[in-house]
């Protein structure tokens, strides 16, 4: 069974003992509702670390005003049973008293990386992450953290904030994990309709045929991106081909160097998904 483990205080003892016995500890961050992408961080984290803690936590500071997180879906039970088959040690999942017992002040701000795609669109939503991810560093005390691509700029920011703030971690990051339609894997796909839930694998499919194809212009990518969503009840939210590591935008494809990431949303839920070309 892993030990569940709610102080942040808890946390770094326990971490302190695993490191008096010379054990290298990896930290998957997440928000619970694991699957099976979740679940791959974890194994990836194992290939490099002696104890793994996952994180559960719903952080509410990365959240905009009008977003979901009274409806992002909580699964605690589950996520422990998912957890103990892989072998997980702890779980550290706190309370959002435990993390912020006092009115925070002190921000943790990428300021470049985070300015277009997902930050354009959701303000504030960056700087909760980074300070959140911090704060686990500073509760789990990790050797190693583990990150997905399917939110590749998150990745990206986080990997500036390790190397910017001189924090001792290695980070990976693990490739993006599908359902059988190819579907990028989300939390969030638990709450799309049953009709979104079908169309939804649209989105990848087209992300996926752009290195086939010959269209090469930002805009009529963008374009035909947009038709094709709002024909299955999607509004994209943005459509960016961006170099693959300052994130600046780029107007005709290029090979090798160019990330195409979107977001969509169907109904409430909005899904993200991207491709490295
Ligand atoms: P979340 O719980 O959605 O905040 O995600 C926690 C971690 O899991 C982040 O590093 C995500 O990038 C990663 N992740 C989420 N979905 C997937 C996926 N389908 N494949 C791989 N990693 C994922």
């Amino acid at each position: 069974m892993p030990k569940i483990i709610q102080s942040i205080k808890a946390m770094q003892q326990q971490v302190k003992t695993w490191r008096k016995n010379d054990h290298l500890v990896g930290l998957v961050p997440t928000m619970g509702c694991l699957h099976e992408g979740h679940l791959s961080l974890i194994r990836e984290a194992y290939k490099h670390a002696d104890k793994v803690v996952v994180s559960i936590f719903v952080n509410p500071t990365q959240f905009g005003p009008n977003e979901d997180f009274a409806q992002y879906p909580r699964t605690f039970e589950e996520d422990i049973e998912k957890c103990l088959k892989e072998g997980v040690h702890a779980i550290f999942n706190p309370t959002i008293e435990d993390m912020y017992p006092v009115p925070q002040t002190t921000w943790v701000d990428e300021e470049e990386l985070s300015k277009g795609l997902c930050g354009a669109s959701r303000p504030g939503h960056f700087r909760g992450v980074t300070s959140v991810v911090t704060k686990l560093f500073n509760a789990c005390l990790p050797d190693v953290a583990v990150f997905g691509q399917k939110d590749a700029q998150q990745a990206l920011i986080i990997k500036k904030m390790i190397l910017d703030l001189n924090f001792s971690i290695d980070m990976i990051i693990a490739p993006t994990v599908r359902e059988y339609d190819e579907l990028a894997m989300s939390s969030r796909n638990l709450l799309l309709t049953a009709e979104h839930r079908l169309n939804a694998p649209q989105i990848y499919q087209f992300l996926k045929q752009i290195p086939k194809s010959n269209v090469r212009s930002t805009r009529t990518l963008q374009q035909n991106f947009a038709e094709k969503m709002s024909a299955i009840g999607g509004q994209v939210d943005y459509f960016s081909v961006v170099s693959k590591d300052s994130l600046l935008p780029i107007e005709e494809i290029e090979e090798e160097n160019t990330l195409i990431a979107v977001a969509v949303r169907m109904g409430p839920v909005r899904l993200i998904d991207n491709i490295f070309i």
